[in-house]
């Protein structure tokens, strides 16, 4: 596959970086690709990229570099690793849920060198990764921002947050309600449970009435309740955001107090279940009286 200025740059072939990378190969582009995992580079080649054994080749070969990564410190780890690389003019997208603060560090160590960055995180999980359908909150310049929306519309549906680091704020901010909500839902639906409520049944109710989220509406359904906890979104994932979205309450001077008790809770989770639990099973740990013989 060709590459050049004009091809695309992906680092990060995960749950959600494949999915992605599949639907820009679906919208023609020539996509160059990385992970330090073998198979997750196998898995982009087949899904049509020209799969390369590392994010200084992504940045040799691509104008326009995306990065779907699990944290700031491996955000900037990786971008150390391409900067050398990376022409004068060049665009970098971070779509992974980082921290506002460090992406704004890095955006202005970045334009030393003329090169540009938005930060574009997502929502929508795999499903709307797979859909072509995430919601995709993009923090950067005006002419930065429309530069990268052909890219960004093969993967979702843009919304302009605001400056540099706006969609990463936003996004942490979401991801803590998120988590919020599933707490409580799980706490509500295993009570309800006790007294002899039918769980679809309080859920309908939810559905039609003011408890609904995202957890009534698609997390209980799908994951919980089928106990099949495979969202595709980790727990410990979760848990960075909702520190994110808590830390970034506190620089305000409006610490989160509710958040802060989630935060407790999840790392008291995260903490008993398997690193690698799929961010759902906090509706198991919730249920189960004796949480710490959850098998993951
Ligand atoms: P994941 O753990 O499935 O994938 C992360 C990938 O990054 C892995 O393939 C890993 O090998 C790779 N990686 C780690 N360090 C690397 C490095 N130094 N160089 C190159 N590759 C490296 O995670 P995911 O679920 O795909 O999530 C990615 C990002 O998107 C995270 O920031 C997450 O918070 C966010 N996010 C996830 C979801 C979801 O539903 N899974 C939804 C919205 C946002």
């Amino acid at each position: 596959m060709a590459s050049g200025p004009a091809s695309i740059g992906f680092v990060g072939l995960g749950n959600m970086g494949i999915p992605m990378v599949t639907n820009l190969v679906a919208a023609g582009f020539d996509v160059v690709a990385s992970d330090v995992s073998p198979e997750a580079r196998s898995r982009a080649a087949e899904a049509g990229a020209s799969a390369v054994d590392t994010a200084r080749e992504v940045a040799a070969a691509a104008g326009t570099v995306i990065l779907m990564l699990p944290n700031s410190q491996i955000v900037k780890s990786v971008v150390d690793s391409m900067v050398g690389s990376l022409a004068p003019g060049s665009l970098v997208i971070d779509m992974s849920s980082s921290e506002p603060l460090r992406t704004r560090e890095l955006a202005e160590q970045l334009a030393t060198r003329r090169i540009r960055m938005i930060d574009a995180p997502v929502s929508g999980g795999v499903g709307g990764a797979v859909a072509g359908k995430l919601t995709i909150m993009v923090g950067g310049s005006p002419a930065d921002v429309a530069s990268a929306a052909p890219v960004l519309a093969a993967m979702g549906r843009v919304v302009p947050a605001g400056p540099i680091g706006a969609g990463h704020a936003i996004k942490a901010l979401n991801n803590l309600l998120s988590a919020t909500h599933l707490w409580i839902t799980a706490e509500a639906m295993t009570a309800g449970e006790r007294f002899g409520l039918d769980p679809a049944v309080m859920l309908e109710v939810f559905n039609s009435s003011s408890g609904r989220s995202g957890s009534t509406e698609n997390k209980f359904p799908n994951f919980v309740l089928t106990e099949r906890y495979d969202s595709g979104f980790g727990l410990r994932l979760m848990l960075k955001d909702m520190r994110i979205a808590t830390e970034l309450a506190s620089q305000v001077g409006v610490p989160s107090i509710l958040g802060e008790e989630a935060v407790t809770l999840w790392a008291e989770a995260a903490d008993e279940l398997d690193p690698a639990a799929d961010h759902t099973r906090v509706a198991q740990y919730v249920a189960t009286a004796e949480r710490g013989a959850i098998a993951t």
